[in-house]
C-alpha cells in the first residue's frame, strides 16, 4: 500500500513538474516570438523596399500623386477663399482628412509588400495605417502648415536619420517613413502595418513545438498510468495469494483439529466402552476427511489445469435428469435447511456433459446459495433450452454481490471485499471452478446481483440435442 502510495505521489510529481517545464519552455519561446515579431517583419519591410527601389518602377505611389497634385491645386484655392478663422480650421481639417483616405485607399505599397512577404513564405494579410505627420500647401506666397501640431516640430530630418515615430498601439509596425513634395504641397507621413492575427501567425510557428510537447506529456501520462494499473494488479494478485494462504490455512486447519480432538476422545477408556459415542465420533472423523479429500483435490486440479488441458469425459445426456439427481442429492446432503425450488422447460434437451464436473459446478453455485445467505435461505433452480443453447439459472435470497464485486467473482482466490476474516468460510475457488467447467464445455456463466437481496448465477451451455 505504502508503496503504491509513493509511486503515485513521485508519478503525479513528476508529470506535474514536467508539465511546468514545458509550459514555461513554451511560454519562453512564445514571449521570444512575440518580441522578435515586430523586429522580424521591419527588417522584412526594409528588404522589400530596398528590392522595390533596384527593381520596380514604381514606390507605390503613383496614383496617390497623381490624385494629390490635382486636388492640392483646388485646395490651396479653397483655403484661400476662407472668409474668416472658423472657416479656414473647417477647410484645413477637410483637406487633411482627404489627404489621409488618398493615401490609405490610393497606395499600392500594401499590395507589393503582401506579394513579397508571401513570396519569401511569411505571413501576408496585414491591415495598413497611414498617419500624415506634417503637411503644407504652398501658393505663391503663402505656406500653409497642416498637421499634428504636437509633431510639428519632428520635420523629416537630413539623411537616412530615423525621425521620431508618433505614439502607436504596439502592434503596429512602421515600415517607412515618406517626403513627397508637388507644386501646391509638401507632405511628411509614416507607413505602418499591423498583424491583427499576430496570435495564430506566432501559434502557426510553435505549432511544431506546442504539438511535441503535448505528445511527450500524453505519452509520460499514459505511460504512468499503464505502470500505476500494473502495480495495482500486482499488488490485487499478492494480496489475493495472501489471503488465499490465510484461508487455506484456516480450511484445512478446521478438519484436521476436528480429527485430532476426535482421535483423542477415541483414546478415552470410558469413550472405549460407549459403542454409540464410538461410531458418532467415527462418522465426524468420516465425515471431515471427506470435507478435508475435496478440499485437497479442488486445489490440486486448478493447480493442474494450469499446467494442462481439461480432460474431459463427455457424453450426451438427458439435462433434466442430470438436474434432478444433483439437486436431490444436494437436498438430501448438504441442503442445510434450504428451500430448493425446480423449474424446467428442457424439453427432452440433450447436452454433451461430463457428468462428474457438472454436479461440482451446480453444487458450487447450490452450496454458495446457502453459504452466502443471512436468512433461510430461498433457492430457485430454473431450467430452460433455447434454440442452439441450454440456459440453467440458480437464483438465491442471499446477502447479494455489489457491482465491483460481481466484476471479479469469477476470478481465481477472488472473495467479495473480505479477506481471511471472512464471516463465511471459503477459498475463492468456488466460482472459478464453475467458469473453467463451463467454459470448457463451450460454454459460459454470468452473475447478476443486488447487495441484500440476492443474486442469480446463469449458465449458458450448448444445446446437443
Ligand atoms: P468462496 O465461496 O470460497 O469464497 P467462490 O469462488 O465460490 O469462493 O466465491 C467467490 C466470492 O463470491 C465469495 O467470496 C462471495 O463473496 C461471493 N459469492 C459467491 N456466491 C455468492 C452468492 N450466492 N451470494 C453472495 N455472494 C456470493
Amino acid at each position: 500500500m505504502k508503496s503504491k502510495n509513493t509511486v503515485l505521489i513521485l508519478g503525479i510529481s513528476s508529470i506535474l513538474i514536467l508539465i511546468s517545464v514545458q509550459v514555461f519552455i513554451i511560454a519562453g519561446i512564445w514571449k521570444q516570438k512575440n518580441e522578435m515579431f515586430a523586429l522580424q517583419y521591419t527588417i522584412l519591410s526594409k528588404e522589400a523596399l530596398s528590392y522595390f527601389n533596384r527593381r520596380m518602377p514604381s514606390d507605390g505611389f503613383d496614383t496617390v500623386r497623381y490624385i494629390l497634385r490635382k486636388y492640392s491645386e483646388q485646395a490651396v484655392k479653397e483655403l484661400h477663399s476662407a472668409k474668416d478663422q472658423s472657416e479656414l480650421i473647417s477647410a484645413k481639417k477637410d483637406v487633411l482628412d482627404y489627404f489621409t483616405t488618398v493615401l490609405n485607399k490610393e497606395q499600392d505599397l500594401s499590395y507589393m509588400l503582401s506579394s513579397y512577404f508571401e513570396r519569401r513564405g511569411f505571413a501576408k494579410n496585414f491591415n495598413v495605417s497611414i498617419t500624415i505627420n506634417n503637411l503644407e500647401l504652398i501658393s505663391n506666397d503663402t505656406i500653409v502648415v497642416y498637421g499634428n501640431e504636437d509633431l510639428s516640430n519632428r520635420m523629416p530630418l537630413p539623411g537616412n536619420q530615423r525621425p521620431l515615430a508618433p505614439e502607436i498601439s504596439r502592434s503596429k509596425i512602421m515600415v517607412n517613413w515618406f517626403n513627397m513634395e508637388d507644386n501646391n504641397y509638401r507632405l511628411f507621413f509614416f507607413y505602418f502595418i499591423d498583424f491583427s492575427n499576430q496570435r495564430n501567425i506566432i501559434l502557426k510557428e510553435i505549432a511544431g513545438s506546442l504539438g511535441l510537447s503535448t505528445i511527450s506529456i500524453l505519452l509520460v501520462g499514459i505511460m504512468f498510468l499503464i505502470t500505476f494499473r500494473n502495480l495495482k494488479e500486482e499488488q490485487r494478485l499478492s494480496n489475493l495469494k495472501t489471503d488465499f494462504i490465510n484461508n487455506m490455512t484456516h480450511e484445512l486447519k478446521t478438519p484436521l483439529s476436528t480429527i485430532t480432538v476426535a482421535g483423542k476422545t477415541l483414546e478415552m477408556p470410558q469413550i472405549r466402552n460407549n459403542d454409540a459415542k464410538i461410531l458418532e465420533t467415527a462418522k465426524l472423523i468420516g465425515k471431515q476427511s471427506v470435507h478435508l479429500n475435496q478440499l485437497i483435490n479442488m486445489i490440486l486440479e486448478i493447480s493442474m489445469w494450469e499446467r494442462t488441458q481439461f480432460q474431459l469425459d463427455k457424453r450426451i445426456v438427458d439435462i433434466e435428469e442430470v438436474m434432478n439427481d444433483i439437486v436431490d442429492s444436494f437436498k438430501s446432503g448438504g441442503g442445510n435447511n434450504a428451500s430448493i425450488y425446480t423449474k424446467y422447460n428442457f424439453n427432452g434437451a440433450k447436452v454433451d456433459l461430463d457428468v462428474i464436473y457438472f454436479t461440482t459446478l451446480l453444487n458450487n453455485l447450490l452450496s454458495n446459495a446457502v453459504k452466502y445467505s443471512d436468512k433461510e435461505p430461498v433457492i430457485d433452480v430454473e431450467g430452460f433450452a433455447e434454440n442452439n443453447t441450454i440456459c440453467i439459472k440458480v437464483s438465491d435470497n442471499g446477502i447479494g454481490i455489489n457491482k465491483i464485486d460481481q466484476k471479479h467473482v469469477f476470478d481465481k482466490f477472488y472473495r467479495a471485499s473480505t479477506g481471511n476474516i471472512h464471516k463465511f468460510k471459503g477459498l475463492g475457488l468456488g466460482l472459478y471452478y464453475v467458469k473453467k467447467i463451463a467454459e470448457a464445455h463451450e460454454g459460459d456463466v454470468t452473475v447478476s446481483s443486488k447487495p441484500g437481496k440476492g443474486s442469480t448465477f446463469t449458465l449458458i451451455l450448448p444445446n446437443n440435442s
